[in-house]
């Protein structure tokens, strides 16, 4: 079965105002007839509102690349699920590598986000994924398997409609050098066994598994044939327009 694929574009910190603008408008023009996929971008906080009124009306959805596991208080600059709703954002990313990695965010944390993250009305893409070390230790599936499973703690099967897992190895991920079909789909295949376990078949094939990891105009129709493969979530290809337009109408 293949499900509506699902592009994604994680600006992190890049990008200013004007030129972010600049970006959605075109991405707004360029994907007016594009409606069998969904599309979404993740530019930094400050101009999440701006990104949101610059996509009004278009089939761009908008998402955070963070939010804070707690709802309210003394939190001092966090930003929480229900800010990111009143400013109309829809999505956001949970456990991108460079939280864990660069921000020691651990499974807990990524989990109480989840968590935060639908109880405050958003679609969670809970991103997973192993180290060079991990994979070349044969880690991949332990690792991964353990990334998905805390992350998804709690989580009731009818939330999962708002759950997208995010399957991007951290040696791709800026490098250059992408996961081949093979090793994406083996991964994909084992996280959707995973989820099986965790709930059930019919959920499992519901819910999309993105790949991410130096996808590019020229790897994303090869990734996206992959028969576990829903999606991409893209870093570096997705700050320009025309790469990121071509990926969106792969074909
Ligand atoms: C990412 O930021 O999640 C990512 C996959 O980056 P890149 O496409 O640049 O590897």
């Amino acid at each position: 079965m293949k499900r509506k694929p699902f592009l994604a574009g994680n600006w992190k910190m890049n990008l200013d105002r004007k030129s972010g603008v600049e970006l959605v408008r075109a991405l707004r023009d360029g994907v007016g007839g594009v409606g069998d996929r969904d599309i979404a971008v993740f530019p930094p906080f400050v101009y999440l509102d701006e990104i949101v009124r610059a996509a009004a009306g278009s089939n761009v959805r908008v998402g955070a690349q963070n939010l804070c596991d707690e709802k309210n208080g003394a939190f001092t600059g966090e930003v929480s699920a229900e800010m990111l709703r009143d400013v109309g954002v829809t999505h956001v990313l949970v456990g991108h590598s460079e939280r864990r990695h660069l921000f020691g965010e651990g499974d807990e944390l990524c989990n109480r986000k989840v968590v935060r993250g639908l109880a405050g009305g958003l679609h969670v893409i809970l991103c997973v994924g192993e180290t060079l070390d991990e994979r070349d230790g044969a880690r991949t599936e332990q690792v991964i398997g353990r990334q998905l499973t805390k992350g998804l703690a709690g989580v009731d099967a009818g939330s999962l409609e708002r759950i997208t897992i995010a399957y991007e190895p951290v040696w791709a991920i800026g490098t250059g050098r992408n996961a081949t079909p093979a090793q994406a789909g083996e991964a994909h295949r084992y996280l959707r066994g995973v989820l099986s376990g965790l709930y059930d078949e019919r959920a499992a094939n519901s819910i999309r598994i993105q790949y991410g990891g130096s996808v590019k105009p020229d790897n994303v129709a090869t990734l996206m044939a992959v028969p576990d493969v829903d999606g991409a979530l893209v870093g570096g290809a997705a700050l320009k327009a025309d790469s990121f337009l071509a990926i969106v109408r792969y074909n």
